[in-house]
């Protein structure tokens, strides 16, 4: 049974004993390359992980001898953060610079998010994954994830931050090529918005509404963003599964050359029901007060006892309450099966 621990969120200040606690030193040796693995949020999102936070990590790192940097890959929804130049431009107006964070920020899969490294995994959709290049030649992991609620997955925390967020854009349209949005004839007022963003330009009007053609869509969700008017779903079916499970495999492979060298971060503060990608603060609104921080070796457990921590201060399942149709527990199940952890954990509070 894996171990997680947890800080409330107002003992903040014993965050470097928490990663301590539970064995930054044995996962970070002198010389090692130190990915920390990031979202630096969305332009305009506010929900993101704060530099503040980071900074002492960054120092306990830099102790081991070790050398940090913060990271994170591209999107493949055309936000500010689909390309490295960009990308770093948002960590840098969210506070991430080297004088506040003490460390660099070194975006993973290149200029235009296609360096990558193939990654072998033994998984029910995937036998190779796309796994950015720079978090694959990383001696070591820290990741950090700000724990909230999540439009595909139910929720997002260690494993949707390792998988999705570890793939470079080509292993990002993989994962999300099993969801498919539709566009609501009721609900669109043909303003065109998302014509803009669609990568592949996969939208047209068809008697004076958006259509979306399935030949052309790539899943990205870029058009999910962009529509003031929610006239652009995703259809209720059993994709969700399928995103979950590949989310899964994708976290095989980025930590498949790391053994014994990651650990996870999660913190439970300003739980939203949407992930950190959206701008709009409309959808950046917490359900309910901070909970904690909690660290772990195990990236199943410290998602799995994170949920349960979210759910009892909630008083409810607050993310099956946020994504009905969504089955939260299969990226937790998936990653099980394929040995990433477990989901039976033991909480120690500090
Ligand atoms: S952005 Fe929304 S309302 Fe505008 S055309 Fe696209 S689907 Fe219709
Ligand atoms: S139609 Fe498909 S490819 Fe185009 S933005 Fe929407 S999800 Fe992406």
């Amino acid at each position: 049974m894996s171990k997680v621990f947890f800080i409330d969120i107002k003992q903040g200040s014993l965050l470097p004993e928490l990663v301590l606690k539970s064995g930054l030193k044995e996962v970070v040796r002198k010389d090692n390359f130190t990915a920390i693995k990031m979202h630096f949020g969305e332009q305009g999102n506010i929900g993101y992980i704060k530099p503040h936070w980071v900074k002492p990590l960054v120092d306990l790192i830099k102790e081991q001898q070790a050398i940090p940097f913060l990271t994170d890959a591209s999107t493949i929804y055309k936000g500010k953060r689909s390309d490295a130049v960009n990308h770093s431009l948002v960590a840098a107006e969210h506070g991430f610079t080297i004088d506040s964070c003490g460390a660099p920020v070194i975006i993973a899969d290149g200029l235009r998010g296609n360096s990558y490294q193939n990654v072998a995994v033994k998984g029910k959709y995937f036998s190779s994954v796309k796994i950015a290049q720079d978090i694959y030649y990383a001696d070591s992991l820290v990741c950090l994830s700000h724990f909230k609620g999540h439009e595909l997955s139910g929720f997002g925390g260690a494993l949707k931050n390792l998988g999705m967020g570890c793939g470079a854009k080509a292993g990002k349209y993989e994962m999300h090529n099993s969801v498919l949005p539709e566009i609501d004839p009721l609900k669109c007022t043909a303003c065109r918005v998302c014509f803009r963003w669609c990568p592949t330009k996969a939208i047209s009007l068809v008697n004076d509404k958006a259509k979306i053609d399935p030949k052309k869509c790539i899943g990205c969700g870029d058009c999910i963003l962009s529509c003031s008017f929610h006239a652009v779903q995703i259809t209720w079916n059993e994709t969700y599964t399928a995103v979950q499970e590949k989310i899964a495999e994708y976290a095989a492979g980025a930590v498949a050359n790391k053994i014994n060298k990651c650990l996870y971060v999660n913190f439970l503060n300003h739980l939203t029901a949407y992930c950190d990608c959206y701008p709009s603060q409309a959808k950046d609104k917490p359900l309910i007060g901070d909970v904690g921080i909690v660290a772990s070796l195990d990236p199943v457990s410290i998602d799995q006892a994170s949920v349960d921590l979210v759910n009892q201060a909630a008083g409810r399942d607050l993310f099956k309450e946020a994504w009905p149709p969504i089955n939260w527990s299969d990226q937790l199940r998936h990653a099980e099966d394929l040995g990433l952890g477990e989901r039976k954990y033991t909480l120690e509070k500090i």
